[in-house]
């Protein structure tokens, strides 16, 4: 039987976080950005926030 694997760009949520000046804001692969933050543990609060939730 051949294997058979889900496409993960699709499945796999990779946050990171993107600074610009003194924002912060987290982005997925999946497409999805967090709003701006004024710093970057918020930023990540969201990312986690959204691969717990997505
Ligand atoms: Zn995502």
């Amino acid at each position: 039987m051949p294997h058979q694997e889900p496409p993960d760009d699709i499945r796999a949520h990779i946050t990171t976080t993107t600074e610009r000046g003194s924002f912060a804001m987290a982005r997925c692969s999946c497409g999805w950005a967090g709003p701006a933050r004024r710093s970057r543990d918020r930023a990540r609060t969201d990312a986690a926030a959204h691969t717990s939730t997505g």
